[in-house]
């Protein structure tokens, strides 16, 4: 089973259109949203959801007041200085480490497992998908990608599968690097502007950092050429394919407002060159 991950380097430069429309057109495959903090692939999918299960947190610890008698054990014992002088516990510099908990000598503390989100295995017309959402404020998106991952994994070994196709979360932090452990290939998407340039030297950087084979898109290469070129030569430098240079066309936004993957909507030129990537790499 082969892992293919689709990054960009930041939102809105045609990674979840690409990540849709070749879930659209490949045969025999797992798809996994790892965008976590800010899932929209299940829009162009329309899922069905099947299941549904709490992605738990960290631990959200807090003084019982009626029992406290304010010894003052807890703050004392407390290295990241999360409690105050009142005996109230800051949610943002508790570390959840239990100490407090377990020295209070009334048992004053408690401490539960919050949920932070959800993860769902849903149906759709183009196969499995496992998606997540994390609750606003969140942390351990790093996690949570890896959880929808591992069960994408299990999925596609169970079921036999040929491909996990992935919609990784744009940038390079930890949801990023959960989304490309283990993956055979990654594909970058980008766009001609100066911010893309340094948004795929960074994630180059890191997919190299790790072994992973690489190929570039250039999404809207015709809206600036001189930077298409750039791209391009940045791409011969670092040893990396430019796999493909996608036209800007209106149909890619009119498909986006049918939540539908452009390869459906229409056969217009980017459809045409997305069944190009998908020629190229999966036959
Ligand atoms: S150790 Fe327990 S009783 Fe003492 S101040 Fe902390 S919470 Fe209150
Ligand atoms: S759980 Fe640990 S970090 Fe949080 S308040 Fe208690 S001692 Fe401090």
């Amino acid at each position: 089973m082969e892992e293919i991950v689709i990054l960009s380097g930041k939102g809105g430069t045609g990674k979840t259109t690409l990540t849709a429309s070749l879930s659209a057109l490949i045969e025999d495959k797992v798809i996994a949203d790892c965008d976590v903090d800010a899932p929209d692939l299940h829009l162009l999918l329309n899922p069905e959801i099947k299941e549904e299960k709490e992605f738990k947190g960290g631990y959200r610890v807090k003084i019982e007041k009626e029992r406290c008698v304010e010894c003052g054990l807890c703050r004392q014992l407390c290295r990241f200085g999360a409690i105050s002088e009142d005996f109230i516990i800051d949610d943002f510099l508790c570390e959840g480490c239990g100490l407090c908990f377990n020295a209070c000598p009334q048992k004053a503390i408690k401490m539960d497992i919050e949920t932070a989100g959800y993860i769902y295995l849903s149906k759709t017309k183009y196969g499995e998908f496992i998606h997540a959402q994390l609750f606003p404020g969140e942390e351990n998106s790093g996690r949570l990608s890896s959880e929808v991952k591992n069960l994408a994994r299990d999925i596609g070994i169970r079921e036999n599968k040929k491909y996990i196709i992935i919609d990784g979360p744009p940038g390079i932090g930890c949801p990023v690097i959960a989304s490309l452990s283990g993956a055979d290939l990654a594909i970058i998407v980008t766009e001609p502007t100066q911010s893309g340039i340094s948004d795929l030297a960074r994630i180059v950087q890191l997919t190299q950092f790790f072994k992973i084979e690489t190929k570039i898109v250039i999404n809207k290469y015709d809206i600036n050429f001189e930077m298409t070129e750039k791209i391009e030569e940045y791409g011969k430098r670092k040893g990396v394919e430019i796999l493909s240079k996608i036209p800007f066309c209106e149909d890619v936004i009119e498909a986006l407002k049918n939540k539908m993957p452009v390869v459906e909507y229409s056969k217009g030129p980017a459809s045409a060159e997305i069944l190009n990537i998908k020629k190229k790499i999966f036959g």
